[in-house]
C-alpha cells in the first residue's frame, strides 16, 4: 500500500528527522489554517458595523425632516464608529504579535510607570459605573519589554475587568515579585466565567455568551492580545475566576533586575 512506499522513501533519513518534518508540515498547515479562520473572522466582524453605519447613513437622510431622529441616527452611527475603530486598532495590534517572535530591541519597562497609564484607559468607563479601581503595586519592579505592548495589555485586562463588573464594585490592580518574574494580576468581582468556557476565552473572537453582554460591545480580541503579548516577552497570563464571584487575571513576565542608587533610582547596569 502507499503507507509502505512512504516509510521505504523517508527512511534513510532517520526516524527523529522525518518525525521533525511531519511536525513542521503540520504546523505549517495549523498556521495557514488560523491565519484563514483569523482573515475569515475578521471580514465578518468588520462587515456588521459597516452595514450598521451604512443602514443609519440611508435613514439620516431619509428622515432629514425630522431633527430628534437624526440626532439619534448621528448618535448610533458615532457609537458604531467608535466600535469600528476599535475593532481595527485591535487587529493591527494583533497581526503584528501574531508570530509570537520575540520582543525586538525591548527596553526596560518601569511598572510603577505603566500600571497608572493602563488604569487610565479605562478611567471613563470605570467612573460611568461607580467602579473603584486601586492599585497596590511594588515599588522599582521592571520588565524588558516593549512599553506600548505590556501596557496595552494591561489596560486589556483592566477593560474587562471594569466592563464585566456590577456598577460599584471594586477591581484591584496587584504588582509583585514572585521567583525571577513580575505577577501584574487583575481581580474584579465581576460576573466571573463559567468553567467549562473558561478555556476558550483566549482563542481570537471568542466570548462568553455574547447575548450575555452584547451592551459592552466587545470584539473577542482582549484576550488573545495579551496572550501573544506575554508569549512574546517570556511569559504567561492565568485565570482564576468563580462565576457569580469575580475573576483574576495574572500576567507574569520575566523580572528585569536593575542597579539602583541609594535614592531608588534605576540605573544601568555597569
Ligand atoms: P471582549 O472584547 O469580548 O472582552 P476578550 O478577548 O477580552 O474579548 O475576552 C473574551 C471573553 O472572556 C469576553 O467576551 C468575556 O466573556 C470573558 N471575560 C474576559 N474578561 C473577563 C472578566 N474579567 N470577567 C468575566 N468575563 C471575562
Amino acid at each position: 500500500g502507499p503507507s509502505r512506499n512512504v516509510t521505504a522513501r523517508v527512511a534513510p533519513l532517520g526516524p527523529r528527522l522525518v518525525l521533525a518534518l511531519v511536525e513542521d508540515r503540520t504546523r505549517e498547515r495549523r498556521i495557514e489554517e488560523v491565519r484563514r479562520d483569523f482573515v475569515a473572522n475578521v471580514s465578518h466582524e468588520l462587515k456588521t458595523p459597516v452595514g450598521a453605519i451604512r443602514l443609519l447613513a440611508e435613514a439620516v437622510d431619509e428622515a432629514s425632516d425630522d431633527p430628534e431622529a437624526v440626532q439619534r441616527f448621528a448618535a448610533r452611527m458615532l457609537t458604531e464608529s467608535d466600535r469600528l475603530a476599535h475593532l481595527v486598532q485591535q487587529v493591527i495590534e494583533l497581526s503584528r504579535l501574531q508570530g509570537d517572535e520575540p520582543v525586538e530591541s525591548p527596553g526596560p519597562i518601569q511598572v510603577d510607570t505603566v500600571i497608572p497609564v493602563a488604569v487610565d484607559t479605562s478611567a471613563i468607563d470605570a467612573g460611568a459605573k461607580s467602579i473603584q479601581v486601586l492599585t497596590d503595586v511594588e515599588p522599582h519592579l521592571a520588565v524588558l519589554g516593549n512599553e506600548e505592548q505590556v501596557t496595552a495589555a494591561v489596560a486589556n485586562l483592566v477593560a474587562n475587568a471594569v466592563a464585566y463588573s456590577e456598577p460599584g464594585s471594586k477591581v484591584l490592580v496587584r504588582a509583585r515579585a514572585v521567583e525571577g518574574f513580575v505577577e501584574i494580576s487583575v481581580v474584579d468581582q465581576g460576573i466571573g466565567i463559567p468553567s467549562d468556557e473558561i478555556d476558550r476565552i483566549f482563542e481570537r473572537f471568542y466570548r462568553v455568551d455574547p447575548a450575555r453582554h452584547r451592551s459592552t460591545g466587545g470584539t473577542g480580541l482582549g484576550l488573545s492580545i495579551v496572550k501573544h503579548v506575554a508569549a512574546t516577552h517570556g511569559g504567561d497570563v492565568r485565570v482564576w475566576s468563580v462565576e457569580g464571584q469575580g475573576s483574576t487575571f495574572t500576567l507574569s513576565l520575566p523580572q528585569h533586575q536593575q542597579h539602583r542608587t541609594d535614592d531608588g533610582a534605576a540605573q544601568a547596569p555597569v
